[in-house]
């Protein structure tokens, strides 16, 4: 089983397309931080950890702890239109009510398990309810006590 995969990488500014709209911000990860997913190019809906680091491009500390904790997310992974549908791209909805954006902060996530296949929407309402339904199949499943030990692995201890 190719899971659990870890990604970091310093979030990247979207086309801002559906997401804040949709009640579903999702934190794009760079291409480069991908290959670890090439592995499993079955695109889709995929569920996991998620914790972003409280720095600033900058370097300022401007997140506060409880915005910087590891928290459950759900990662869309596809190939983006944009560039011939040849680029594969992430997102990640972390599922916590942040105080802010957190555009150029590092991220990291560790994958850990697939929910469903990408789907086309003939309505807003469709795809709102599917992205509901997502977040609380990746609770359940995180709610399994083997999935406990990702919450303190090394890969976020190691967040600066
Ligand atoms: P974009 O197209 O730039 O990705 P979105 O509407 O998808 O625009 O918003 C994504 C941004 O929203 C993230 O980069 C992050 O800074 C912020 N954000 C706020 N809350 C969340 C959250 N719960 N999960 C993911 N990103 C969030
Ligand atoms: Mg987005």
């Amino acid at each position: 089983p190719p899971f659990p995969i870890s990604l970091s990488g310093a979030v990247r500014k979207g086309f801002g397309r559906g997401g804040k709209d949709l009640g579903c911000p999702t934190a794009n990860l760079p291409d480069e931080s991908l290959p670890p997913m090439s592995n499993v190019t079955q695109t889709g809906v995929y569920y996991g950890y998620a914790q972003v680091s409280p720095y600033n491009k900058e370097g300022q500390k401007v997140l506060s702890e409880d915005d910087t904790v590891v928290l459950p997310m759900v990662m869309s992974l596809g190939y983006n239109p944009f560039y011939k549908n040849q680029q594969l791209t992430a997102e990640i909805h972390i599922m916590h009510n942040f105080k802010s954006d957190f555009y150029g902060h590092e991220m990291r996530a560790i994958v850990l398990g697939y929910i469903r296949p990408e789907l086309n929407y003939t309505s807003r309402e469709g795809l709102i309810e599917d992205i509901e339904t997502d977040k609380r199949v990746a609770l359940k499943s995180l709610a399994r006590p083997e999935y406990e030990k990702y919450k303190s692995d090394l890969h976020f201890s190691l967040l600066p």
